[in-house]
């Protein structure tokens, strides 16, 4: 039997140790500093066993904590990330460490021979991923984005919903993801560490919502607010026209005390809601165009027949279709492009547009006007 693929970790913290568990264990189970053993209490199958098609060889990270964490945890410990570079049984690095450190990383990684599998967002700008992808051309190395919430259950919904059209033609769509927390206290909340929610959570929504509606983008407006940080945005909303009409609103806040459902989509035949990462929530499909039942309401001090609630009879409620899903696929569909057996799922052209979007984003914000895009 082939020897397995080894993988490095540089930035062992929430995420690198939340990497190195889930190979270690050979499942995938996604871990926080070791703390959390599933996602929120729900898990999937799994049915990719990564442990059968990679491991970690070390790991390797500035702090004595994080080593030390390591090494409780039987995991290998690099003096250093050179050290991690120079091992030749070292296949590929995983780099998942704040955002402005994932560019010299990367470069460093392809010149030292391994393929990099690389955090979001993979790089701060659009011109540095041009680079990177440059020298990964040069070595035949394989440089892969972990962009890897298209394997997320939420968005799958959706996607069937959308795809399939479960509710008639999507017209409009709203993705929010809602704290209350403020930026975290670390890194994140620094702009010479690549910090703010943009980078952080706008790219994850950004990335899926893109890739769920191929068409052109025609509209970009973008508000980017800074209530408990002066130099990193904490609350965004980014608000998108494709070309065929539809529009999609995706917000990212962590100042909201009460959150609104995760995701909202309007249909012609029907609406759709998803409160959270539990994926609890419900469709509404019309039975009927014209409720002959409908009697006005009171609405403040008028009254209104348009926006009065539909009768039981005129709707039907429906449960959310649902799916397993495996988060595991990115790995192996990783380990698989390093050998030359398989194509990116999350490709870099993929990666490229999403953060040029993300740039045209930060220009709508800056300028305070909608920007054209592509
Ligand atoms: P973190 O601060 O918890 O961990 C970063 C680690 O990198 C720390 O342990 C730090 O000591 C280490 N580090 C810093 N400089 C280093 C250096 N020069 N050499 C070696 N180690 C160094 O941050 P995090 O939350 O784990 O985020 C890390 C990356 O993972 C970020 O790019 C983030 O965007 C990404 N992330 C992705 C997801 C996802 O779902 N894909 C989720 C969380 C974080």
């Amino acid at each position: 039997m082939d020897r397995l693929f080894r993988i490095g970790i540089v930035g062992c913290g929430g995420m690198g140790s939340g990497h190195a568990i889930a190979i270690k264990s050979g499942t995938g189970n996604a871990v926080w500093n070791g703390i959390i053993k599933d996602n929120n209490g729900y898990d999937s199958p799994m049915t990719t066993r990564i442990g059968e098609i990679m491991e970690v060889a070390g790991i390797a990270d500035i702090r004595e904590e994080r080593r030390e964490w390591a090494r409780q945890n039987e995991i290998y410990v690099y003096e250093n990330y050179e050290a991690m570079l120079q091992d030749d049984t070292v296949d590929a690095v995983l780099i998942a460490t704040p955002n402005h450190l994932h560019k010299s990383m990367a470069v460093e990684a392809l010149q030292a021979g391994k393929h990099v599998l690389c955090e979001k967002p993979v790089m701060i700008t659009s011109e540095d991923l041009i680079e990177v992808l440059q020298v990964a051309k040069e070595k035949n190395l394989v440089f892969y984005p972990r962009q890897n919430r298209e394997w997320d259950e939420d968005y799958l919904i959706v996607k069937k919903i959308y795809d399939e059209k479960l509710l008639g033609d999507v017209f409009d769509i709203h993705c929010r993801i809602m704290g209350s927390f403020g930026i975290p206290g670390d890194w994140r909340g620094k702009k010479e560490y690549g910090g703010g929610m943009m980078l952080d959570w706008g790219v994850h929504l950004i990335d899926r919502i893109v890739k769920m509606i191929p068409e052109k983008i025609v509209r970009v407006f973008c508000d980017a607010k800074y209530i408990n940080n002066a130099e990193c945005d904490d609350n965004i909303m980014v608000h998108l026209t494709f070309e065929s009409g539809v529009t999609v609103q995706l917000e990212v806040n962590t100042c909201h005390f009460i959150t609104l459902p995760m995701w909202s989509v309007y249909a012609k035949d029907g609406s759709a809601e998803i409160q959270g990462w539990s994926c609890e929530g419900k469709m509404i499909k019309k039975i009927t165009t014209y409720d002959s039942d409908v009697v006005p309401v009171l609405a403040g001090s008028g009254l209104t027949k348009t926006m009065a609630p539909r009768t039981k009879s005129s709707i039907q409620e429906l449960p959310l279709p649902r799916f397993d899903f495996d988060r595991n696929e990115l790995y192996k569909n990783f380990v698989e492009c390093c050998q030359g057996k398989a194509e990116q799922i999350v490709s870099t052209g993929h990666a490229l547009r999403v953060l040029r979007l993300m740039e045209a984003c930060f220009e709508s914000a800056k300028k305070g006007e909608t920007v054209h895009f592509e």
